[in-house]
């Protein structure tokens, strides 16, 4: 179907190289446009098990399936490279979107310099499945209007003025990633920026796993134990942010778009303009 046929004498045009976000986990939260991309692949690269379940479970059966695991960077480019000369349409798919945490442009570069096309299709990132599993907001009105990515050093340097401590000092809304075993430097970073030893802290675990999803719920100064005792030492997004609980709150300053005295482009005001700021029942 997707294999092209030589003229003899001729080498064709490369396929497409297409760097496909699978989403966080549940097979169901890959794009449409990605989950096309996978149904017509001749050949799919696909980054550790968080996506295999997605490369199989919509792939065709002639379709070539390797896993990255255990292979290098040259190894990865080198096979897209040798499957794009075969297939009309190869896909590298990896964990949430590819343009987080995801080595994506070390993986176009050689692509580039080999002459194959590719493209890129966003997926869901688990800070999004996460904030979503634990029903919670990463922004709300007058509380903070800002959400940092994030991670602490591990064996990658943070870059100058990017330590946890310095960002947490903004106060918004922090995703931290690839650091659930580092939560000890987390907890002490936020406390250095000022951040109250009661200040809620959420982590999720396998975040939209069918069945294996787990949310924690502390403060600065018991995620850390909580976490031990709930045994989760990997593939886990730490939200720690001002908005987190709000859903039982009784008081909430709401989105100005939705209240009846604001006017915009699709609707008029309905109510005078001294109501902008409600509380709760
Ligand atoms: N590109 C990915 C991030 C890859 S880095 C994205 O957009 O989500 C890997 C880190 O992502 C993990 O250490 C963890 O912090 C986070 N992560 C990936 N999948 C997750 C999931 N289902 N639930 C919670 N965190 C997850």
């Amino acid at each position: 179907m997707n294999e092209r046929a030589i003229a003899p004498g001729s080498a064709p045009a490369p396929g497409t190289v297409w760097f496909v976000g699978a989403g966080p986990g549940d097979p169901e939260l890959i794009t449409v446009k990605g989950r096309g991309l996978v149904e017509r692949a001749g050949a799919i690269l696909f980054a550790g098990s968080l996506v295999s379940e997605t490369a199989v479970r919509w792939a065709r059966p002639d379709c070539a399936i390797a896993d990255s695991k255990g292979m290098t960077l040259e190894q990865m480019s080198a096979w897209l490279i040798a499957q794009a000369a075969r297939c009309e349409t190869v896909v590298r798919l990896q964990t949430g979107d590819p343009g987080l945490y995801g080595a994506l442009i070390e993986l176009v570069q050689p692509l580039d310099a080999a002459g194959v096309p590719i493209g890129v299709v966003p997926g869901v990132s688990s800070a999004m499945a996460s904030a979503a599993a634990a029903v919670e907001s990463l922004t709300l009105p007058e509380v903070t209007q800002t959400v940092i990515f994030t991670r602490v050093e591990g064996r990658t340097p943070m870059p100058e003025g990017e330590s946890l401590e310095a960002l947490a000092a903004h106060h918004s809304t922090l995703c931290i990633f690839l650091s659930i075993t580092l939560m000890g430097k987390v907890t002490a970073a936020l406390t250095a920026a000022g951040w109250s030893p009661d200040a809620p802290v959420v982590v999720v675990h396998k975040a939209s796993w069918p069945g294996e999803e787990k949310i924690v719920r502390g403060t600065v100064a018991t995620i850390q134990a909580l976490c031990r005792d709930a045994r989760i030492a990997s593939q886990s997004m730490i939200i720690a942010s001002p908005t987190l609980g709000a859903r039982q709150w009784t008081t909430l300053a709401k989105s100005k778009l939705y209240d009846a005295s604001f006017t915009h482009r699709f609707r008029r005001a309905s109510v005078p303009a001294q109501t902008l700021r409600q509380d709760l029942p």
